[in-house]
């Protein structure tokens, strides 16, 4: 190669975003470094003396990940990239994916590693952010957006996970359904925002009535909404029932339209099944949400179960 043709390829490679470098495996000294690496880094290509130099700049959480695996690759003259956070001179992050080539000798062993280091900054931030957004999507597909707790897709999901569980344990599964009483009353006196306001009280208040881990509360729908209580029999149901009835009765809501009392309060049915294959998880929401009704029938501000609890 003649001397024009090495000013050409130096300008070349000088010229292009990625930055090329070069080290000699024996001694393990950089003997090129572009001199955009400045402009990205912030480093000027004189302070890329050795190998170290470039671990250095590795962020701690990628450096011994990167440094082993290019070791490993490089000992095996295999070419081989990695993407890993540079130190910036500023004491910022960027990262980085470095491209590398093996140069071997005879013998097979390395005699230098040559390769280009990609700016990949924006791409991986925007990879992240769209990560975030992927997880903020999941939980919002499973979270009731206003309240906070546990939508009905989710409910649903727990129904069946509990009624496998009860299946084939052969043990109780109890479920509560609570609707808040004229809570149409309450929206056309104090307006729909503290309609909302309220719910999320309520929702706040209830999601802490069951007590054992298992226990899961969900908003099941506008005002009304259930917990289910894996192997909980009729009587540990009822009581539970009850607690709800009480927690919102100590959040003393006012409620001046309510036509039973001056708070908010709420009705509750509760049912309990040891299901078989026979049964169907909607049929037994369907008759729990009956004995709600039968709640408001008799009065509202009551719970309503089967008539095994008494
Ligand atoms: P009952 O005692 O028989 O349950 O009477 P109710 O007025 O509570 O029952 P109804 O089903 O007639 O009304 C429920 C009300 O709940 C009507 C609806 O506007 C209100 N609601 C449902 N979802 C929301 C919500 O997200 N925010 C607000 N503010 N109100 C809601
Ligand atoms: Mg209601
Ligand atoms: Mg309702």
């Amino acid at each position: 190669m003649d001397a024009v043709d090495h000013t050409i390829y130096k300008s070349l490679l000088e010229s292009t975003k990625a930055i090329p470098w070069k080290i000699d495996w024996a001694s393990k000294q950089f003997s090129y470094v572009g001199p955009q690496i400045e402009q990205l880094l912030g480093w000027p290509p004189s302070s890329w003396r050795t190998v170290e130099d470039w671990v250095n700049r590795i962020h701690p959480d990628d450096r011994e990940v990167v440094m082993n695996f290019c070791l490993e690759k490089s000992m095996l003259g295999e070419d081989h990239e990695a993407d890993y956070r540079a130190l910036t001179a500023e004491g910022g992050y960027v990262w980085i994916r470095d491209v590398v080539h093996v140069i071997r000798k005879q013998d097979g062993t390395p005699e230098a590693l040559v390769g280009f280091m990609f700016d990949i900054n924006e791409r991986k931030l925007t990879e992240e952010r769209l990560a975030e957004m992927q997880k903020k999507l999941e939980e919002y597909s499973y979270k009731d957006g206003l309240t906070g707790v546990a939508n009905r897709r989710m409910f649903d999901a727990a129904l069946d996970q509990a009624w496998i569980n009860a299946c084939r344990e052969q043990s109780p599964l109890s479920l509560i359904m609570i609707d808040i009483d004229y809570f149409k009353e309450y929206n056309d006196y104090y307006g729909h925002l503290q309609g909302d306001e309220a719910l999320k009280h309520v929702a706040q208040v209830l999601n802490h009535a069951g007590t054992r881990s298992k226990d899961f509360f969900a908003r099941f729908g506008g005002e009304e909404f259930a917990l289910i209580l894996p192997e909980a029999n009729v009587f540990a149901a009822k009581s539970i029932a009850e607690r709800c009835r009480n927690l919102i009765f100590k959040a003393q809501i006012a409620h001046a339209k309510s036509n039973i009392s001056q708070l908010l309060s709420i009705s509750v049915g509760v049912g309990t099944i040891i299901p078989t294959t026979k049964d169907d998880p909607m049929q037994f929401v369907d008759s729990v949400d009956a004995l709600l009704y039968q709640a408001k029938r008799h009065g509202r501000n009551r719970v309503f179960c089967n008539d095994a609890c008494g």
